[in-house]
């Protein structure tokens, strides 16, 4: 192989949120969501020679306070400082009763900060959501500094999580944290090519002009997150106009899925913006368990070079991906077409 290196910012501060069982209708089901992801890549990244890794550097709370209400991920920090060993903890439900707070349940107060349950929170669940932020926003800097691609290897994901909830195996939004940083150069796009609809991004995003959510994901009709991803969903405010979602089909394979973000990239080009972030999910590949679009592993090479015709400072900030074995070969297709 014969590519140019790329910065993949790299933490394993990580490695100890390891969720076992997610319930799903009361039933326990593996997690997908393990250690293991962003070192399946890291790894076969570094045996192609794509990679020079960059280990990530500690941000300030406040980076992530100006995305999420504070008292949420004051929240986090708290309740995984009261659970021991391997404990894990699932929200009770959801809630928008502040009075839950008073319970002496963590499960039910848990469920004030949740919307679904299936983000579970263990003793290093904060400071592995923390990393993932530092993993973001070193990448951002990176690309602030001039490099034209870098590649954050964010865990756990960030895409679902909302201004004050957690849910979908996310807690903080790492590529809308990045994109703020990013800003002061002018607008940021934020590309999301993760199977599912990026429900926090698109609603932390919703009514602004300066940064533009364009999304292809699985239609929530039948997918995850279901509430959010529909067409019709615009924007607000001073933001109308500058949210895109092009929601696919079942089994949908890499000509119509390329056809579908060339005309997501002209959205991109039009707005013009000086970065852009991409939310980069592998779990549109044929084999993960837990979704159903049918891309291989060399399709990421055809989506990796349609991202990089923009020509644009681009930060791709890992989101899903669940197939392990697929892992490698489709981030190495994917950053060898970046360059
Ligand atoms: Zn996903």
């Amino acid at each position: 192989m014969s590519g140019v290196r790329i910065p993949v910012v790299w933490s394993d501060a990580h490695v100890d949120h390891a969720p076992t069982l997610q319930a799903i209708d009361g039933v326990d089901y593996p997690h997908p969501e393990v250690p293991s992801r962003p070192r399946l890549i890291r790894d076969a990244l570094v045996a192609e020679g794509l990679a020079d890794l960059i280990p990530s550097n500690p941000c300030d709370d406040l980076l992530v306070d100006r995305v999420h209400a504070p008292a949420y991920r004051r929240f986090i920090d708290c309740a995984c400082g009261e659970l021991t060993g391997d404990e894990q903890l699932a929200p009770a439900g959801v809630s928008a009763d502040p009075t839950v707070l008073e319970s002496d349940s963590l499960a039910v107060r848990a469920s004030y900060f949740a919307f679904g349950a299936d983000a579970p929170l263990m003793r290093a669940t904060y400071r592995a959501a923390r990393s993932a932020v530092d993993v973001a926003v070193t990448g951002a800097g990176l690309v602030k500094n001039g490099s034209p691609h870098v590649f954050a290897l964010c865990r756990p994901p960030g895409h679902h999580a909302e201004h004050d909830r957690m849910g979908g195996f996310c807690y903080f939004n790492n590529a809308v944290i990045a994109a703020h940083e990013l800003l002061p150069a002018g607008p940021v796009a934020i590309l999301d090519v993760d199977y599912h609809h990026g429900n926090g991004s698109q609603h932390l995003t919703y009514d602004r002009p300066d940064m533009l959510y364009v999304s292809l994901h699985a239609d929530p009709k039948f997918a995850y997150p279901g509430f959010s991803g529909m067409a019709a969903e615009r924007g607000s405010g001073d933001g109308e106009g500058y949210n895109h979602n092009y929601p696919l089909w079942p089994g949908t394979a890499i000509d119509d899925y390329a056809a579908t973000l060339s005309g997501a990239c002209e959205r991109i080009a039009a707005f013009a913006p000086a970065g852009l972030v991409v939310s980069l999910g592998f779990d549109t590949h044929a084999d993960d368990p837990i979704a159903s679009f049918d891309l291989r592993s060399e399709d990421f090479a055809r989506i990796g070079a349609q991202i990089a015709a923009l020509d644009l400072p681009t930060l791709h900030v890992l989101e899903g991906g669940y197939a392990l074995a697929r892992l490698g070969e489709s981030a190495v297709a994917y950053v060898g077409a970046l360059t």
